[in-house]
């Protein structure tokens, strides 16, 4: 049964040592089959949640962003991209993120600035790529995105997989 935004929060503080073990189960198996699995849930799993009806990751989440990206938004803003960045970005020494939480551009849910949000926004939850069962990223995005809770529990269902207490 598909788990949504509400579900998930009673859920999860359960699921922390059931998920401990399943990323050892999976270590097990290649990484291009559990890649598979994922992209398969993915597109099921995608096309059943309300993206509007959530926008948890424009809450939660600040999204990396690079230069052409920042010029973009200071104009969405109506700023210079200096003014933007000294106020709105967050530098951690590598890589630059947007750091409003929630999201400056999230308007009644909806991204304000849809057809020029950056690259990481369009791309999440990020579950197109391969080898993803060793991203850091897929498990702190199952906490946070219902379509990536909806598609690692679909997976371990596929895969017979059972956490005995
Ligand atoms: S991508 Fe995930 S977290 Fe973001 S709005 Fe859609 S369901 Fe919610
Ligand atoms: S730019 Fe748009 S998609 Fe990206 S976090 Fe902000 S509101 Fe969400």
């Amino acid at each position: 049964m598909l788990a949504l935004l509400e579900d998930m929060a009673s859920v999860l503080a359960t699921k922390n040592i059931e998920n401990i073990f399943f990323k050892k189960f999976i270590r097990t198996k290649p990484s291009s089959e559990i890649d598979a699995l994922i992209h398969k849930h993915n597109q099921i799993i995608s096309k059943q949640i309300d993206c509007t009806a959530c926008a948890n990751c424009c809450k939660k989440l600040e999204p990396g962003v690079d230069d052409a990206e920042i010029v973009q938004l200071a104009k969405h803003a109506n700023s210079s991209p200096e003014v933007f960045k000294n106020n709105f970005i967050l530098f951690d020494g590598v890589s630059c993120f947007l750091k409003t939480k929630p999201c400056m551009f999230l308007k009644e849910n909806k991204c304000s600035i849809y057809s020029n949000r950056p690259t990481a926004c369009a791309d999440y939850p990020h579950l197109n790529g391969i080898n993803l069962k060793y991203k850091s990223s897929l498990w702190n995005n199952y906490s946070v995105c219902p379509i990536v809770f909806n598609v690692i529990e679909n997976v371990k269902e596929e895969l017979g997989f059972v956490y005995a207490k």
